[in-house]
């Protein structure tokens, strides 16, 4: 077997799930577990996270998956549904839907037309159906959600259809230090007066913006021990890395100075070096921009721990190796733990030397990586 994998620690989950109560202790949580767990595997995650007050997805099979995993929490769809035929099966599974668009709420009251019997004052029965909405404001990101100029008129109409009504908008910048002020003072303004429980806050809200923190929290990213913040640490928010994504080295060359490395010559040793060849490549989730060229030459390498000990990567990432510098850990030989991101090189850190963010990473982790989930 490739001696490529991607470890789950269930105690850091439950540890990352404990710092999101500690922020927010008067919430309840929803944890965000779209794009299968962040990368982490649904099932590798959801056992140790049962202690979450609710779930929030993106489709149906992942919300199907948590109810047949047998979770009675509340399961919010994130996007809603995307046409009609979706609702028998949200009701059958009784879960949540975010409501951000006129089309969704014509789609719904055409279901209640068809398959909900009016409520009767005189015998008791028909009416609502146990629908759960959380209808979603447009506070200035501009991606779903309704205006607020329009946030009333969808209110009344989902009204009509269910009293189980939380109001919800998503933060553009919550990283900022003043980056909800704008968002948060149309959210209130809009609902003002109203007695419905509301949820705002992601993972930077909880952590940077405790007064968005209001009835439910919304975190993902902090509960995979990663951070959203730019300029704070996983580590410094009390956070555990939940995935150690960890390799071997499968061969150790000698570069003299002139010497070239991998595809496109990539890689210019300029003094004799020891290279560990990695069985870790992009078609494994690594990610191939990885690193920064001048030219023909590998300016700075992505961080990685050989041996437990941090160097970097050097050359072009291959599809199914990368290069690593170990001139200075000679006793880094074939069969060498190497560790991609983990406890000694944060998956922020590699995310920040390929300029992008850790959600990527982990989310790109590719199919063929083996799993395995520890406690
Ligand atoms: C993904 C998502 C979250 C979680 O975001 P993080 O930055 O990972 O904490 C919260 N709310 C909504 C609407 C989302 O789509």
């Amino acid at each position: 077997m490739r001696p490529i994998l991607a470890t789950i620690s269930q105690s850091a989950l439950r540890h990352n799930l404990a710092v999101v109560k500690q922020y927010a202790p008067n919430s309840k949580v929803m944890a965000a577990l779209k794009a299968n767990g962040y990368g982490h595997g649904l099932a590798n995650i959801a056992d140790a996270l049962s202690a979450t007050d609710g779930f929030a997805v993106l489709d149906l099979a992942e919300a199907i998956s948590l109810r047949e995993m047998s979770f009675e929490q509340p399961i919010l769809l994130l996007e809603g549904i995307f046409n009609a035929s979706e609702l028998a099966i949200v009701k059958g599974y009784s879960l949540s839907l975010v409501v951000h668009s006129f089309a969704q709420i014509e789609m719904l009251e055409a279901y209640f037309a068809k398959h909900v019997t009016p409520h009767s004052p005189l015998t008791g029965e028909g009416g609502k159906h146990h629908l759960s909405v959380f209808l979603k404001m447009n506070t200035g990101m501009n991606r779903l959600g309704f205006v607020p100029q329009d946030y009333i008129v969808a209110l009344k109409r989902i009204e009509k259809l269910t009293p189980h009504i939380t109001l919800m908008t998503h933060f553009a910048a919550a990283d900022e230090p003043q980056g909800v002020d704008a968002a948060l003072a149309i959210f209130k303004k809009t609902t003002q007066g109203l007695i419905y429980p509301t949820s705002l806050a992601n993972s930077a809200a909880i952590l940077c913006q405790p007064q968005t923190h209001a009835d439910w929290v919304r975190p993902g990213i902090m509960l995979y021990g990663a951070t959203p913040a730019k300029n704070t640490s996983a580590t410094e928010c009390g956070l555990k890395p939940v995935m150690q994504f960890t390799s071997e080295i499968i061969s150790v060359q000698t570069l003299q100075a002139g010497e070239t490395l991998g595809y496109g010559n990539r890689f210019t040793a300029n003094k004799t070096m020891r290279v560990g060849v990695v069985a870790c490549g992009y078609a494994d989730g690594y990610p191939r921009h990885a690193g920064q060229y001048s030219g023909n030459h590998h300016l700075q390498g992505v961080p990685i721990a050989v041996a437990g000990q941090r160097t970097q990567t050097i050359g072009r990432v291959s599809m199914d190796m990368l290069f690593v510098d170990i001139t200075d850990i000679p006793q880094a030989n074939i069969g060498a733990p190497v560790e991609l991101w983990g406890n000694t090189v944060p998956v922020d850190a590699v995310a920040k030397a390929c300029d992008t963010i850790g959600y990527e990473l982990l989310c790109a982790v590719a199919p063929r990586v083996p799993f395995k989930v520890v406690d």
